[in-house]
């Protein structure tokens, strides 16, 4: 198999440019053949106007730049050509193809990025970030991918496994060289050491809680009987008239997924359809799927209309929520002649009063109330402790091994305290280093990578 990679850089659809991308050995035989020019010994880091034909015919398909990164001075680390053409996904396929035909093969996704972390260009962590960068919604969660991708958390990280290893070595010379357990004083403080390390691998890990809001967001799920304006406030909300309002009851069958964000969080926002016991077979599935949608959602909005009201099918809906986390949207109060929540609830929705706390009163139609119900919506997940400025880790598998290094030290700081041999303390000291190792990539397998890697986008 070639060993010679292609991909698009760019995205697939019309564009001013779109870009090829070549890394391996074969990069720039293949690129002279794509020019016509056996001769063509493009300077590194410099660019290049040339016509690139179509071997066999020589027919000219594009005018193209070529930008050439010798090995090891490149992304990947391997020779590297950049064919920026113009973005017409016709002659874009057709380099492509033309490359395909000349010893080169379709990238994988990520392959790019896996060569780079393969021959030393960068850890796993900045590969990551790179892909975390390039898949950010928000401003703050691309922030927070750039400090990772410049090596923030590696060097968060390197001190931390220095005192591990500092401590391993003490004690594995205990074990080599003391007749005796390790004396008291010293023991007291290898434990200090130990605890110190658990704790700050376990500040490192609080971050977390603001890092993953900041990158994956919430999921809130909308769901009211029809025509409480469910439509009408997802709308309000987008600012924009993308699902589509309507009169008729029950239209909203299928479900509407939509993002936006509010302040610094990307939300994913599904419209349900309406919770309504039917017989009808496709709103039934419809049914179904918005109690899945409502289990898997961080926030449940309810919503009801103040202008009249509750029926027993809203009933029916605040029951189903009640051990979810869930608000309530009041719509429809410019309707009302009072605005006071507490009027309303008292003069025609009494039923409501236990739901007072969670009541937020607004109108999709005039904007009022809105932000009140942003504010509501992620207020419980920002996390009060941790400040969005500083560093955050933002990945799952991260705060996983994170966790699973912080469980190993503690368990050990439990054996020593219990005076059990240097030999099964070391075990765990030993998994928490090979947990850390994983985050940077250096003890990470090769399935794993794999794994990995197969989240990044093609191209990359
Ligand atoms: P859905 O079936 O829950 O999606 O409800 P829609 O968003 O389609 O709204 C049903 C009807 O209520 C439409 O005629 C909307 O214009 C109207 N509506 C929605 N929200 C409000 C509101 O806040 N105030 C008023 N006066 N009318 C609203």
């Amino acid at each position: 198999m070639p060993n010679t990679i292609v991909a698009l850089a760019t995205p697939t659809g019309r564009s001013g440019i779109g870009i090829v991308r070549l890394s391996g050995g074969e990069s720039l035989g293949i690129t002279k053949k794509l020019v016509n020019d056996d001769g063509f010994s493009p300077a590194p880091r410099a660019a290049h106007l040339k016509q690139l034909h179509e071997p066999h015919t020589g027919e000219v398909i594009d005018e193209a730049i070529i930008a050439y990164f010798k090995a090891p001075h490149s992304f990947t680390g391997e020779d590297v050509v950049e064919i920026s053409c113009h973005g017409s996904p016709v002659v874009l396929r057709r380099v492509i193809d033309v490359c395909l035909g000349l010893d080169a093969r379709m990238a994988d996704a990520g392959e790019f990025s896996l060569r780079a972390l393969a021959n030393g260009r960068m850890n796993l962590a900045e590969a990551e970030a790179i892909r975390d960068l390039i898949d950010a919604q928000t401003t703050a969660s691309a922030r927070q991918a750039i400090r990772q991708m410049r090596g923030e958390f590696s060097n968060r990280l390197q001190p931390i496994k220095d005192d591990l290893l500092n401590v391993i070595v003490v004690l594995e010379s205990a074990l080599e060289f003391v007749e005796d357990d390790l004396p008291e004083v010293q023991a007291e403080g290898v434990k200090t050491k130990i605890a110190a390390i658990a704790a700050e691998i376990e500040r490192l890990a609080s971050t977390f809680k603001a890092g993953r809001l900041i990158r994956e967001g919430l999921r809130v799920a909308l769901v009211g009987r029809p025509n409480v304006g469910k439509s009408s406030l997802f709308n309000a909300l987008l600012g924009s008239d993308r699902a589509i309002v309507t009169e008729i009851a029950g239209t909203t069958r299928d479900q509407v997924h939509e993002r936006f964000t509010i302040g610094d969080i990307p939300i994913s926002l599904i419209d349900t359809a309406g919770l309504r016991e039917t017989t009808d077979m496709v709103e039934s599935i419809g049914v179904e799927r918005s109690r899945a949608t409502m289990a898997d959602a961080d926030i449940v909005v309810v919503m009801l209309d103040a202008s009249v009201q509750t029926s027993d099918e809203d009933r029916e809906i605040l029951a189903s929520v009640k051990d979810l986390n869930y608000i309530v949207a009041l719509n429809k109060i410019d309707k009302v002649p009072s605005t006071d929540v507490d009027r309303i609830v008292a003069a025609e929705n009494s039923s409501l009063a236990y739901l007072r706390e969670r009541l937020i009163p607004l109108s999709a139609k005039t904007g009022e109330g809105l932000d009140d119900l942003k504010h509501n919506i992620v207020g419980p997940f920002r996390a009060e402790d941790v400040s969005t400025s500083g560093f955050l880790v933002t990945d799952a598998r991260h705060h996983d091994l994170l966790t699973r290094a912080k469980d190993e030290i503690e368990n050990s700081l439990e054996l020593m305290n219990q005076k059990i041999s240097e030999e099964i303390v070391l075990i765990g000291l030993h998994n928490a280093l090979r947990y850390l190792g994983q985050i940077t990539g250096e003890t990470t397998t090769e399935d794993m990578l794999t794994r990995i890697f197969s989240t990044f986008c093609i191209g990359k």
